[in-house]
């Protein structure tokens, strides 16, 4: 079994180094404790590093993070700073491009007494998992839509090979949650099947990923009504697998259910490479103030142990990925040292002190 993990680490922009550097912090101590070596690299990239330099993805960069075992990412890109045509500096989907990271995993989960905008009925929770495609469909054009003087087009791409991966890894992913006792093993495929010919394609990719997992359930649903779901009824949702843009949208509202995008994590998961990074943007609104919540980063984290553990059978770096996960989770649900976000007044370091804290004492 491996011992010696390289790891990639974009601090990216705005308040990115701030929530960066505590959750290196959490890594490293949970290495040392437990035996095993993750080696950071820095890596230079971002809006600030374009606006200095002209490059956003300089090559060695980007190979750093084709060598390394996992890429932990913070936030990037600031909206003063923007190439010739007018869009953002954004090198984590060119890296998601680049690295052909298919699948964007992002986990919803409201524990009770969890701040949420929703009416949660007592005794309920939501732990569901959405997983976006984030190579293709309408982001396949991105930077490159045509426009004239009275059209504009961009074109939406749904590909056989990547559909196929991507419903595998669902499946797989639903399997290893009810094997965990996560959940009851369901997907659901979110399209707009009734109106795209594209959609109708995506959807019969996916009952033919269905038929080879008769042990787990499966179904649709249109991705308007997903999102009424999502408010009216997140606890029945286990695993759901959608189309890039649908997927963006749908992500940011699930974080919108778990109180803000300060706790939502994220991973885009490819074949041979993992890049983890927070839901949210650079954040240049509050840069620089030490108040930035670092929780969605750490639990982030804690995703690329868990990922990194499962991959190389490393029962007890998985394990230290859901201990950093649970200890994170305690610290949001029981609420008494939360940043300005969640409506508490701790700082960045206090709040990444207390998931230390939480995670020493379980
Ligand atoms: P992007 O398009 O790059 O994802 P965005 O436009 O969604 O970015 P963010 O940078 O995510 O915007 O910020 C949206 C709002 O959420 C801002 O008011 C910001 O201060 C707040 N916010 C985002 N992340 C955090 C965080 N970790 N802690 C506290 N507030 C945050």
């Amino acid at each position: 079994m491996k011992k010696n993990y390289d790891i990639a680490v974009f601090h990216g922009d705005g308040i990115g180094p701030e929530i960066m550097a505590p959750t290196v912090s959490l890594l490293r101590d949970l290495a040392q404790t437990s035996g095993y070596q993750l080696a950071f690299t820095d890596c230079a990239a971002g809006a600030a590093h374009y606006a200095e330099t002209g490059d956003s993805l300089p090559n060695a960069s980007m190979e750093t993070a084709r060598q390394s075992d996992a890429i932990l990412l913070s936030a990037m890109g600031l909206p003063s700073v923007r190439y010739p045509d007018g869009t953002e500096i954004s090198p984590q989907i060119d890296l998601r491009k680049a690295l052909n990271l298919f699948a964007g995993v992002r986990p919803v989960r409201i524990f009770p007494g969890q701040k949420t905008p929703l009416n949660m009925p007592e005794g309920r929770e939501v732990d569901f998992v959405l997983i976006r495609e984030s190579t293709e469909g309408l982001f396949h054009t991105q930077g490159c839509g045509e426009v004239t003087e009275n059209e504009a087009r961009e074109t939406l791409l749904i590909t056989r090979e990547t559909s196929e991966l991507l419903f595998k890894f669902a499946f797989d992913l639903a399997r290893t949650r009810k094997e965990t006792g996560r959940s009851a093993g369901r997907v659901t495929c979110v399209d707009k099947a009734n109106v795209f010919r594209a959609f109708a394609f995506f959807r019969e990719l996916f009952d033919a990923e269905a038929t080879r997992h008769p042990d787990l359930t499966s179904d649709h649903a249109y991705v308007d009504a997903t999102a009424l779901w999502f408010v009216q009824k997140p606890w029945d949702f286990d695993v759901l697998v959608t189309e890039n843009m649908f997927g963006d949208i749908l992500s940011d509202l699930g974080a919108g259910l778990m109180g803000g995008l300060g706790v939502a994590p994220s991973a885009d998961i490819g074949l041979n490479h993992a890049v983890f990074q927070p839901c949210h943007g650079s954040a240049p609104d509050i840069a620089g103030q030490g108040i930035a919540n670092p929780l969605a980063m750490i639990l982030s984290g804690a995703m690329m142990l868990e990922w990194l553990g499962l991959r190389h059978d490393h029962a007890v770096m998985a394990a230290d990925g859901v201990r950093l996960r649970t200890a994170t989770e305690a610290v949001i649900a029981q609420g008494a040292v939360l940043t300005g976000d969640l409506g508490g007044s701790a700082t960045t370091t206090e709040a990444a002190t207390a998931v230390a804290t939480a995670l020493r004492e379980s």
